[in-house]
């Protein structure tokens, strides 16, 4: 298909110093969970994007020397040569597809405790190191500022050895060097790099022009640089950063700007929309003649193309959009955005680099399995028999499984009970700010639809002589999984008391639209989102609403996708009372009892109704009856009957998703063995 002429400037060339862009996609710095231990899975990664069209692909943060040290998270490394293979390797692999390679020097100043190395960390200033760790950054002198260049300069050039095009002087977020030092907070010195603006801003020159001197003859010298810190007169502003991108306009060779701190910058789809740092990136395209790249969660092409004729930008950064679709550039060229596997800003790839494993994306099961399982989010294997596959249930595990089987052109019937698609996404994606997610389903869906070997079954709920009659020879179960209402989860292994009256909520009923009464108590004992987004329904229906939690936190995982502090705040402006550390152990009717979690002391709350949010039970019953009569099956000329999904455990919808896909890649494949990935073993030579 032809392109549309509308998005042809999306596909001009940007020249970037010495350098230049094939295009206006920009994949900015993103941390993966897999960094400097895992060359050859990043390697695998980047490339992938590089193959899908983006222009520019950049690693994540790249640790420049041992006080930098942020483990136990996963970045990269050029602490010396011997960190020089592994990032090669990556430059090989995007410099395959045309792309151009950038690296995001970064020291982490009093941002990192440097665990692994045991150097003292340093800072502007001395300060606390960032989180609660019992460590604290020294001053640095004149000499540590001069050796702190130095390291800068040296890490330059062996980035430019490895084979980068681009590389970046990084004061983005509240965790780089630079911008420590323009932080008034943190920048208490009373010499030449303290003090006035023209001081604060000194470090960040001299690292541009001495990396400019050092490597800019080849590659572009870029910075990343946040504008606003959005925590008031503490921070810095968009006024103070006015100043800053003043002075600094035409040194580097690129503005790469965003918000800082981290969990401003990728918010996700339930607290920001697409495009939203406009307001604060804006301005720098106006003060300088280097090309502007920001992001904001662009997945749509008219966004896009209304960025660059609106002189927001010249470069369409991304991060998110880049991992739930690697190939969004190409689809544009090739005239199908329709195609785009549109990020939902969920944040579940973040939760890799917080858990410091392997990153996955919600959308794209493929993600970071590009080298370990040989996946490629485009190309699947040819089917292998003419086996015919039933999936019953399409909940985002059925609609991947039956998608990525119609794919590799297997004859596919999709059976689901309900007369919408979509399963937990589609009742999800109707809760407060979560509309987004619909588009777990709206992908799979047009995707489905295209695929005349896949037949869908709606308002079909299938019962074991349905499935045995339908004469597919693979049976695969989707069927989904229903919140307990017997309290029992992390807190309770038994029922807790009352939990079976008739004010007792699940989630699953609030989101079949049943009456409360209020006051209501939500108890949250399963810690991701969703008892946040039942007591915020539940708030904006008018009741009164107090949640219950025995962590520290309401949502407490959420602080693995950046979302732990919007929620409290959201939560606690609209009037929900927020009861930590405390757990339900009897409901009575007219109110809870709650225990305090760590001295067991029993207090009284009134309530009316309580919502339940502890744990979910999987949806097994057509499994069990099914594998009762295993003679019917034999009959019936099934070979194989295999769980997916929440059917099978209860778990995020990414993990649904990756095993429908799993499923749909792997049958009649040969099998990888107990461990069916590849690793990357350390090399035990010194
Ligand atoms: P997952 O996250 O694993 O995909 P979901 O709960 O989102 O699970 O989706 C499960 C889907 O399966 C739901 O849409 C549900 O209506 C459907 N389903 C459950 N039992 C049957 C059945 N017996 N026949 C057809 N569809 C079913
Ligand atoms: Fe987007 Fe979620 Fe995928 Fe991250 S995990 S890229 S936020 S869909």
């Amino acid at each position: 298909m032809a392109r549309d002429p509308r998005y042809d400037i999306l596909f001009e060339p940007i020249k970037i110093g010495p350098v230049t862009a094939k295009n206006r996609f920009y994949q900015v710095p993103h941390c993966n969970g897999m960094g400097h231990p895992n060359p050859r899975a990043v390697a695998g990664m980047r490339g992938m994007k590089a193959e899908g069209g983006w222009a520019v692909i950049c690693t994540e943060e790249c640790e420049i020397h041992p006080t930098s040290d942020i483990s136990p998270y996963k970045e990269a490394r050029l602490w010396d040569d011997h960190d020089i293979p592994a990032l090669a390797m990556m430059c090989e692999a995007v410099h395959e597809h045309g792309a151009l390679a950038g690296c995001e020097l970064t020291h982490h100043g009093p941002s990192c405790a440097n665990h692994y190395s045991r150097e003292m960390p340093i800072g502007p200033s001395h300060q606390p190191i960032n989180g609660y760790d019992p460590m604290q950054a020294r001053a640095m002198d004149r000499e540590d500022i001069r050796n702190y260049r130095r390291w800068h300069r040296e890490a330059a050039v062996r980035a430019e050895r490895a084979g980068f095009d681009v590389i970046y002087v990084y004061a983005g977020h509240d965790i780089a060097m630079p911008m420590h030092f323009l932080q008034r907070r943190r920048n208490n010195r009373t010499d030449e790099y303290g003090g006035s603006l023209q001081n604060r801003v000194r470090l960040f020159r001299e690292l541009i022009e001495e990396t400019k001197d050092a490597v800019g003859h080849r590659c572009a010298v870029v910075v990343r640089y946040a504008t606003d810190e959005l925590i008031g007169p503490e921070g810095l502003t968009l006024e103070e950063s006015q100043d800053i991108v003043g002075m600094l306009a035409e040194l580097p060779d690129l503005w790469d700007v965003n918000v800082s701190s981290w969990y401003n910058d990728s918010t996700t789809s339930r607290f920001k929309p697409e495009g939203n740092q406009e307001p604060f990136i804006a301005f720098v395209k106006k003060m300088t003649s280097k090309p502007v790249v920001g992001v904001g969660r662009f997945t749509s092409p008219d966004t896009m193309v209304s960025q660059i004729r609106r002189g927001v930008l010249d470069m369409i950064g991304a991060a998110r959009p880049s991992i739930a679709d690697p190939f969004l550039p190409k689809k544009i060229e090739e005239g199908r955005p329709d195609d785009i596997r549109e990020c939902i800003g969920c944040n579940i790839c973040v939760s890799g680099d917080f858990t410091m494993s392997h990153f996955r994306c919600t959308q794209n099961p493929t993600m970071g399995e590009e080298w370990r399982k040989g996946w490629h989010p485009e190309i699947v294997p040819a089917r292998k028999s003419e086996d015919e596959v039933l999936v019953v249930g399409a909940g985002p595990a059925g609609l991947e499984c039956a998608r990525t089987l119609g794919q590799r052109g297997y004859r596919v019937h999709l059976a689901e009970a309900s007369d919408e698609l979509g399963g937990r996404v589609a009742r999800e994606a109707k809760l407060p700010s979560l509309s987004e997610w619909g588009r777990v389903r709206d992908y799979r869906t047009y995707q489905l639809g295209k695929l005349a070997n896949v037949e869908i079954y709606r308002g079909s709920r299938l019962d074991p002589a349905h499935i045995l009659e339908m004469g597919a020879s693979r049976v695969v179960l989707a069927t989904g999984a229903e919140w307990r209402r017997d309290g029992v989860g992390r807190m309770h292994g038994f029922a807790v008391p009352g939990f079976q009256g008739i004010n007792v909520f699940t989630p699953d009923d609030i989101m079949a639209g049943k009456a409360v009464q209020g006051p209501v108590i939500v108890y949250d004992d399963d810690h991701y989102y969703m008892g946040g987004v039942i007591a915020e329904k539940l708030r904006r229906q008018g009741h009164d609403v107090a949640i219950v939690t025995p962590a520290d936190l309401v949502s407490s995982w959420t602080q693995k996708t950046l979302e732990s502090t919007h929620i409290q705040r959201r939560l606690l402006e609209l009037g929900i009372e927020l009861l930590v550390k405390q757990d339900v152990v009897a409901f009575k009717g007219d109110h809870v009892d709650l225990a305090c979690v760590f001295t067991g002391r029993v207090t009284q709350r009134a309530c009316a109704s309580l919502v339940t949010v502890t744990a979910r039970l999987p949806n097994d019953a057509l499994h069990q009856k099914l594998m009762a009569n295993p003679g019917a099956l034999l009959e019936a000329g099934i070979k194989s009957v295999t769980v997916i999904g929440d059917a099978l455990a209860p778990g995020t919808i990414a993990a649904a998703v990756y095993q429908g896909h799993r499923f749909g890649r792997e049958l009649d494949e040969p099998a990888m063995g107990e461990v069916a990935f590849k690793r990357e073993i350390p090399n035990l030579a010194v």
